[in-house]
């Protein structure tokens, strides 16, 4: 039986032997498309070639490629693990054809590959083909049931509707009829009884599509009509996991060898077996997908975070640690565990794992070690909710409880439920699903924005390709082609495309620029400008008047100059970095605007002061070397590597690259760049910290803006040397003075002491000795509430019996009321905790105490002899 593997590596190596380029995958993560977080099809990676903006060449290519999806149908988060084929990360194989091969040769390749290479039986193969549809004006694809005949007979090929065979890629764009291949892999009593051909399309477990080959031929504008498309293109797709499960005869994808290493390795873990309860079952094929997505994603530079595709991956990882929680009685971190095993099965295709073995191991090790935490923190609060309602003789735990659990705690729901119906407790699941609702509704609130059409300007087409020229130029003539109108929040603007613009749209951590068009007529200021399909579109807040006219579009050069050195600065902080801490050091993303850089990178400790001096020495005195800029544009791949430029996991490289150099370093990098290194000025680190597990931040300064920060650190020393008269030695003074301020501190607490022996002495003296030998002291003095409580103590280690004392002190407007009594006279019923609580009132405070010693705040000092007089009068009453 051939394993994943092998199955894997036949399918590269069969189209190999067609001619076709075999590329790596694409990284899973999207880093530069606003419409897209993770690749979801082998196709996403070629948009722009399918869209023509593209060279096509090499014209034949197939990969397989990692996807990842957790919304849809059968894809949402939740039901992942309950049912035996459904997964978040999957792997699709795919070949494509750009305008060479067309319907006969991905039809005879499809067919020799599954029947000659795999050795599926032929007569378990259906075929689809599209029926044709009127509205569209459409006839049957009859060219390629002409060609399946050479394949198969008549009754395995089953016309298919525009639903399920005529895939479009958009609302307009290409578009065309699509084969699936559907697989009959039931016994031969079932295949009796019933003919596959009734079975295909009609959910059957047995009777699944394994290739789905989409003949790209028409282009749809976007009034609807067709178009023939200008260039041929063959796109397919055949989900590894479940062709792995057919060739291998499995009723389950996960008994085939893509999961099971894991789950072995969950069992022996866990000491549980797969297999004999549905619940552990479920949990396993939980942390095996999941451990999958995750692994990869943060392969691919993706960490888990609050926002955006980190919250994917987060919710992702905590949904299989809940499981190993609740039902594998994983109470520790346990799913870093299994990443050894994913790597010994994967890491020969995807070399991106064992690459970062180190760095994934870590971030889910966190990142399950701080969710453990909050688990622990929830489980905690829900016990004693659930004891509070039980103590009231309750029996059902309010629902917005439980969702002030999950939103803030990520304590999720069936989680509560567990543990409240071990207890007997319900939870009012209606309120939570009423919270959970108005949270999604503030969240889609917030984050609305609304796209207009794209409107084309003259006579250009809507797909023209637009020339970027702002590697040699800063102005270029210009028109507009298309825009559209952006709706956020409440704010409204336009997004342009030029035929030939010079301005950098923000990509790769380098923000957009900024400018203005000029006409004969009129000047518009560009806000920013972003990149969308490959392509700059520009940001106004007010349309040209005269659309059509010819355009001037200007770059603001000052701002393009700095940010282009800031980012030669991280080049060569990137550089600088390898050399003082080794090779490990990799690129994590990075951050560059005019006014600021920021650079991460994979490195495991924290880095010294010392490495942190010697980095900014080599960066320095390269700048001071002033290297010329070298750029190597539109290099084939093979030979940037071997001027040696770095391939970053995680990024996507076209066949050909531009490399940029300085010197010693050497990077892949589309960005704008100082055209020699003595424009950055000076590089000065501001801070090195931590921002996930193994990641490391640094954030510098350089040029203009470091000579700003020294003009304010030069200020500011200056103004701390007038305040100690211009000292020589600051550093001296500063000493001085603190000694100095020592020295008074410690004379002020020593008078302070001897202030309150002569008051103690005094005030014993002076009190009212009563006619049963009691001392009542009642007095106000101005002194701090420490220095009072001090003072009663003395004055009870003077009068050790029968002793009264209610002391009102103030200082800086702040009234204290101090009781201390004897203990012969506690053991009467009095209480200085309980009278100081009611004389506080008069001084607008609160306090309390001992039975012997009690003290209270307040805010209103004028009240502080009447309250002594009310502490006194309280205590005649008791009497
Ligand atoms: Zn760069």
């Amino acid at each position: 039986m051939m394993t994943a593997n092998e199955i894997r590596d036949s399918y590269k190596k069969y189209f190999e032997s067609k001619g076709h380029a075999i590329v790596p995958s694409a990284p899973m993560v999207v880093k530069d498309d606003p419409t897209l977080m993770f690749t979801n099809a082998g196709m996403n990676q070629w948009k722009d070639i399918i869209l023509g903006t593209r060279d096509p060449e090499p014209r034949r290519r197939a990969d397989s490629q990692k996807c990842l999806r957790v919304s849809g149908k059968h894809n949402d988060l939740e039901e992942v693990g309950h049912d035996t084929y459904h997964h978040t990360m999957f792997e699709m194989l795919g070949n494509w054809s750009f305008g060479d091969y067309f319907k006969e040769g991905a039809i005879d390749m499809a067919w020799e590959y599954l029947v000659d290479v795999l050795k599926i039986n032929p007569a378990d193969l259906y075929v689809t083909v599209f029926e044709g549809d009127e509205k569209e004006g459409l006839v049957r694809d009859d060219e390629a049931a002409g060609y399946w005949m050479k394949h198969v007979p008549a009754d395995h090929i089953i016309n298919g509707n525009k639903h399920d065979n005529f895939w479009e890629m958009g609302d307009t764009g290409p578009c065309g009829p699509c084969s699936e291949i559907h697989l009959d892999s039931r016994t031969s009593e079932e295949k009796a009884r019933t003919p596959g051909r009734e079975l295909v399309n009609k959910d059957n477990p047995q009777v699944i599509e394994i290739w789905n080959i989409v003949f790209m031929q028409y282009e749809r504008k976007a009034d609807g009509h067709l178009e023939p498309l200008s260039m041929n293109v063959i796109d397919t797709g055949m989900g590894f996991e479940r062709l792995v499960r057919a060739i291998q005869g499995k009723n389950s994808n996960y008994d085939t060898d893509i999961f099971q290493p894991i789950i072995k390795e969950i069992c022996r873990l866990s000491g549980k077996e797969y297999g004999k309860e549905e619940e552990t079952d479920v949990a396993m094929r939980v942390i095996a997908d999941h451990l999958r997505a995750v692994a990869f994603s943060i392969a691919d530079g993706q960490l888990p975070s609050n926002a955006k595709a980190g919250y994917v991956i987060r919710r992702i990882l905590r949904r299989a640690v809940r499981y190993a929680y609740t039902f594998l009685d994983q109470k520790e971190a346990f799913m870093f565990k299994l990443l050894p095993v994913l790597i010994r099965e994967m890491g020969s295709s995807y070399p991106e794992l064992p690459g970062q073995r180190e760095l994934i191991g870590r971030v889910i090790k966190e990142e399950e070690d701080s969710f453990l935490r909050t688990l622990d923190k929830g489980i905690s609060m829900l016990t004693d909710a659930v004891d509070a309602l039980k103590a009231e003789g309750k029996t059902v735990l309010d629902g917005s409880k439980a969702f002030r659990l999950f939103d803030t705690y990520g304590f999720p729901l069936d989680l509560t439920e567990l543990i409240c119906r071990e207890a007997g407790i319900e939870v009012d699941e209606n309120r939570f699903n009423v919270e959970m609702e108005a949270q999604k509704a503030r969240a889609r609130n917030a984050a609305q924005v609304e796209n207009g059409d794209w409107n084309t300007v003259g006579d250009f087409d809507i797909n023209e390709e637009q020339k970027f020229v702002g590697y040699d130029f800063s102005e270029y003539n210009c028109h507009i082609t298309r825009y559209r109108m952006v709706k956020q929040k409440k704010n409204t603007f336009y997004e342009l495309v030029l035929d030939n613009t010079p301005f950098y749209g923000e990509m790769g951590g380098q923000v957009g620029e900024q400018g203005v068009l000029v006409s004969e007529s009129e000047t518009v200021a560009i806000i920013d400008s972003k990149r969308e399909n490959g392509q700059t579109v520009h940001i106004v807040k007010e349309l040209p008047k005269n659309m059509e006219a010819e355009f001037m579009a200007c770059v603001d050069i000052d701002k393009r100059d700095a940010s282009a050195a800031n980012h030669t600065a991280t080049h060569l902080l990137d550089y600088a970095l390898k050399q003082v801490l080794g090779d490990h050091v990799e690129q994590k993303g990075s951050y560059v605007s005019p006014d600021t850089l920021r650079f991460d990178f994979a490195h495991f400790e924290k880095v010294s002061d010392e490495q942190l001096r010697e980095v900014e020495r080599i960066v320095n005195s390269m700048i001071r070397e002033d290297i010329h800029q070298q750029e190597h544009r539109d290099t084939p791949i093979e030979e940037a590597k071997k001027l040696g430029a770095i391939a970053l996991f995680g990024e996507k490289y076209g066949d050909k690259v531009r490399v940029i150099q300085f010197g010693p370093s050497v990077e892949f990098c589309g960005g704008m760049h100082a055209t020699s290194t003595g424009r950055i000025g000076m590089l000065k680190i501001l801070s090195e910290a931590s921002v996930a597990a193994g990641i490391r931040r640094i954030e510098a300064a350089t040029g203009k803006n470091w000579e700003e920060r020294c003009y304010v650190m030069e200020d500011t020393i200056k103004d701390i040397k007038a305040l100690f008269n211009n000292a020589k030695d600051l550093h001296t003074a500063i000493e001085k003075f603190i000694s100095e301020n020592a020295d008074l501190k410690k004379q002020v607490e020593s008078f302070k002491a001897q202030q309150v022996e002569r008051l103690k002495t005094a005030l014993v003296e002076k009190g009212h000795h009563a006619t049963d030998g009691t001392t009542v002291i009642n007095t106000v003095i101005s002194m701090d509430a420490a220095a009072a409580k001090d003072l009663v103590f003395k004055i009870r280690e003077a009068v050790p019996e029968k002793l009264i004392c209610v002391i009102g002190a103030e200082s800086q407007g702040k009234p204290s009321l101090n009781i201390m009594l004897s203990d012969d006279i506690v053991a009467t019923g009095l209480n200085a905790g309980k009278l100081v609580r009611e004389a506080a009132k008069l001084i607008q405070g609160g306090g309390g105490g001992q039975p012997h010693f009690a003290q209270a705040g307040g805010k209103n000092a004028d009240g502080l002899h009447e309250a002594c007089n009310k502490v006194l009068e309280l205590i005649k009453q008791a009497q």
